[in-house]
């Protein structure tokens, strides 16, 4: 082998942070934070403090390879825990407060946290875990002097004293880019959560590759701000390609209604947003209501969980792009984007807001394909639809501590949703593998059922089931909420569905229900939902 001649240099995360301190030292950063008002300060005041925390982490002891965990939302504070903690190459582990108590003591114990940084508005539940995770050294508040709580809370530290008692003086260590950076644990909705550990190399590459123009690709010129949680698979990378590209950041805190975010898209003259779209429901029922225009905002990516197709058309008013993404946290999360082509272009209005409604195209540095119950390979025609499976830099090979149980197959990772792909490579998700309907032997997708239903006027939230039957063995069950004051009954509702789908898919019967459950990450809870109704068209359909 001749071997290239070019500089062997790894590929680290804190080679962001120098980048954004030397090329966009004044670049700001804007945050609401939790105790009240809005902090602002740059790139170049971030790297500094960034460094001083690493400094101060050593002096408490953290080594290497250590996990380090969070329980906080979109701030300054936890921008520099991103940087200085993967950056010293010890581990980020970001915890989602949101998940029930036994499992972030689960996942806490799981992960051998070292010190968990908290945000001082969990307080309550921080003393709630403490007795519960003996093993943690120490519970960093992430607040300065005059705001250190008032807790009986044993090994109580307080951040900012931590870091203004070191000098900066630091320079990070040159690591293997293979050292593990980052740690996330995906909120399934059965049996114990699962660590994901992202590697330098990993997060660069994705950082680099979502930056390109048909990804989220951010500007010097954007200001961005993540409306999805930094302990939401490290909100969409967001957090490390703001500063890679030079773009402002603004970080919302953790007030993410839409009164709240709209003041924040204004005042800092916001030009990409990211989020799930139950944030952009608000958002946009926000502006309707009041009146209010969106006079920055350019580009909204919406991912997580399918975006509903009125979302789209609905941005469009306003003058808004909204672009679906797809992934999951074994993917780091990004795994494609919905960026048109040309033809695209030249469709009509209708046709092209079809084609903006799929999850998109495989970002560069991953392959998507989709296999047969057989798992024989299916043609990418965007017909047929099958077990989405992928492959690619920044997907993981195996889950913390629990390589067993991942769900490889050749090297592929199965990623339990179903899809169709086309010969553009626009990938489709029609379903959860566990969710979808098995109706006399054929499938039936509970999420184009679900989308129809949404898109009637007088429905907020749908979720479809597959119930059992005695003849069919699942036929779909709809399970709705209706909007305030609404009238529409079962039988309008379900002749909503006529020419909108094949007869055998519409839904049997429809059950309307005050609120849906959804999981710490606001997917629907079908697990729960399927516990409740499983038997209700049995019931119904034999008397
Ligand atoms: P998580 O690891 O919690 O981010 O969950 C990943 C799962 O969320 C994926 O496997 C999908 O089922 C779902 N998901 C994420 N983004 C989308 C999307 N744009 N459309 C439909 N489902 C999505």
């Amino acid at each position: 082998m001749l071997r290239g001649l070019m500089m062997d240099e790894p590929l680290l995360i804190s080679s962001i942070l120098k980048h954004a301190s030397q090329n966009h030292a004044d670049t700001e950063i804007v945050s609401r934070t939790v105790e009240g008002p809005i902090h602002r300060y740059t790139y170049a005041d971030c790297a500094l403090r960034a460094r001083k925390l690493a400094q101060a982490l050593s002096r408490l002891g953290v080594r290497e390879g250590e996990r380090i965990g969070t329980l906080a939302w979109n701030g300054y504070r936890h921008l520099e825990l991103y940087y200085a903690v993967s950056g010293m190459g010890a581990v980020i582990h970001t915890i989602n407060p949101r998940l029930f108590l036994e499992q972030i003591v689960y996942i806490i114990g799981h992960a051998e946290d070292q010190y968990i940084c908290f945000d001082i508005n969990l307080l309550p539940l921080v003393e709630k875990l403490a007795p519960q995770c003996p093993a943690v050294r120490g519970w960093i508040a992430m607040t300065d002097a005059a705001h250190q709580p008032q807790t009986t809370l044993k090994n109580l530290l307080v951040l900012d004293p931590l870091i203004e008692a070191e000098s900066g003086d630091y320079s990070w260590p040159r690591l293997d880019e293979l050292t593990a950076s980052g740690l996330c644990y995906t909120s399934g909705t059965t049996g114990n959560p699962k660590g994901v550990l992202y590697h330098h190399r990993s997060t660069l590459l994705l950082s680099l590759s979502a930056s390109a123009t048909d990804a989220i690709g951010l500007s010097a010129r954007d200001v961005v701000m993540p409306a999805v949680p930094m302990f939401h698979v490290n909100a969409w990378a967001i957090p490390y390609m703001a500063p890679m590209n030079g773009a402002k950041l603004v970080m919302p805190g953790s007030r993410l209604d839409a009164e709240s975010l709209y003041e924040l898209l204004e005042s800092e003259k916001v030009t990409v947003t990211a989020g799930v779209p139950t944030v952009w429901l608000s958002l946009l029922d926000y502006l309707k209501k009041n009146g209010r225009r969106l006079s920055t905002l350019k580009r909204v990516v919406v991912g997580g969980s399918a975006c509903p197709p009125a979302m789209i058309k609905e941005f469009e008013h306003y003058g808004v792009l909204a672009q679906h993404a797809w992934g999951m946290t074994e993917m780091s999360p990004l795994g494609s984007f919905n960026a048109l082509k040309p033809r695209h272009l030249a469709m009509s209005t209708e046709d092209r807001f079809k084609a903006q409604q799929n999850q998109g195209r495989a970002l560069f540095g991953i392959e998507m394909k989709i296999t047969d119950g057989a798992q024989k390979d299916l043609p990418q025609d965007g017909k047929a639809f099958g077990d989405l499976l992928v492959h690619g830099l920044w997907v993981t090979k195996g889950y913390f501590k629990d390589e067993a149980s991942t769900p490889i197959r050749d090297g592929w990772f199965v990623t339990g949703d179903v899809a169709t792909i086309d010969p553009d490579g626009f990938m489709t998700i029609t379903d959860r593998s566990k969710d979808v309907i098995k109706s006399g032997g054929e499938w039936i997708s509970s999420i184009d059922l679900e989308n129809i239903a949404i898109a009637h006027p007088e429905i907020s939230e749908a979720a479809v089931i597959g119930a059992n039957h005695p003849k069919w063995g699942e036929r779909p069950l709809l399970i709705a909420v209706k909007k305030q004051g609404a009238t529409v009954t079962a039988e309008a509702l379900l002749s909503f569905y006529k020419e909108k789908v094949a007869p055998w898919w519409i839904p049997d019967e429809v059950v309307f229900v005050t609120e849906l459950p959804h999981t710490a990450t606001g997917k629907l809870l079908k697990t729960k939902l399927r516990e409740i109704y499983r038997t209700h068209l049995w019931t119904s359909s034999t008397s």
